[in-house]
């Protein structure tokens, strides 16, 4: 079943909650964060000085879930699996493309991934 767009941002900001909490012992309280109680503005202000490869994932998977995409392959544009989708609210990637992309990047083409997406 397809989620609705309020339960995606759900369980994306509950993964970044997550994140937050491991990387930099977040204090806000996470019942404000996961409820989804705070605006655009003041999570940005929270992450305001903070930058790592997984809050520029997650980040961007809030972006595309506003500015539609989301749940998209961003290389071949099918449409993501919701398990996988459950398993990594911020995956970018469909099945098939992460194989062949990792497959790619292990054999060193020197093909940049991050640079293509
Ligand atoms: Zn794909």
């Amino acid at each position: 079943m397809k989620k609705s767009k309020r339960m995606v941002r759900r369980s994306i900001l509950q993964c970044l909650y997550a994140h937050l909490q491991d990387a930099y012992g977040l204090e806000s309280t996470a019942e404000q964060f996961v409820q989804d109680q705070m605006s655009d503005r003041e999570i940005d202000a929270l992450l305001a000085f903070k930058s790592d490869a997984r809050i520029d994932e997650l980040r961007s998977a809030l972006n595309r879930l506003e500015a539609g995409g989301y749940g998209t392959c961003l290389a071949c544009k099918s449409p993501v699996d919701q398990n996988l989708l459950d398993v990594d609210p911020a995956r970018r990637l469909c099945g098939s493309c992460e194989v062949l992309y990792s497959h790619i990047m292990t054999r060193g083409t020197g093909i940049s991934l991050s640079s293509r997406l």
